[in-house]
């Protein structure tokens, strides 16, 4: 059971088709292990996103955004969505590279989105993630394992965004390797030792 979410007007961006590819991945993965956000975008996708889209996603006020919702909930009861596969099961991924102690990792390639900033880490019990921030939003999906950081512990099922205000080095704290599907819908600005050596590595 997640206890970390995808944001609803994130979830909305996706059932209305206007998030970008890698994250679209992202949230799909989160999708079909995750019935109650299945709902969710069920939800949206009932109502055809014709409330939503009356005014773009970024300018809505958190309270507007939860009256509509309120309103698409009135005139629209949630259907069960059919169980989505992994999308992660159709994806060819390439072998993973190790690239220090304990950390791997690989692109993905998307065939219909060859720009997508999608990559899968995998990092060993007791270590860290490269040391990051951004400019835009991760969304990264925890596929196995655990990690937490400053702002809190996060295990498999769980899906996180992170703004550009956010600086974290996630700590692994699973017994296994962690692995997790990150994708970015802006640029990424690695640093540390890691960092330093994913970064060129990216191309980003
Ligand atoms: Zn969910």
């Amino acid at each position: 059971m997640s206890l970390h979410h995808p944001y609803d007007d994130t979830l909305a961006r996706y059932a209305a088709g206007r998030l970008g590819a890698g994250p679209s991945l992202v949230i799909a993965t989160h999708l079909a292990g995750c019935a109650e956000c299945r709902a969710r975008v069920g939800l949206f996708e009932a109502a055809g996103g014709a409330l939503l889209e009356e005014a773009p996603a970024a300018a809505v006020r958190p309270d507007l955004f939860a009256a509509a919702l309120r309103r698409i909930e009135e005139i629209a009861p949630p259907a069960p969505p059919p169980r989505h596969a992994s999308p992660l099961d159709a994806l060819a991924l390439p072998p993973w590279r190790r690239i220090g102690s304990g950390l791997q990792w690989r692109r993905l390639r998307l065939d219909y989105a060859p720009d997508a900033n999608v990559i899968m880490l995998k990092v060993a019990p007791g270590g860290k993630m490269p040391h990051h921030t951004h400019r835009g939003t991760e969304y990264t999906q925890i596929l196995q394992g655990a990690f937490h950081d400053e702002f809190g512990r996060y295990v498999a099922g769980d899906c996180i965004e992170a703004d550009d205000e956010v600086e974290h080095q996630p700590l692994i704290d699973s017994d296994v390797d962690c692995i997790c599907l990150a994708a970015f819908d802006g640029r990424l600005r690695l640093q540390g030792f890691f960092g330093r050596l994913l970064q060129p590595l990216l191309g980003i």
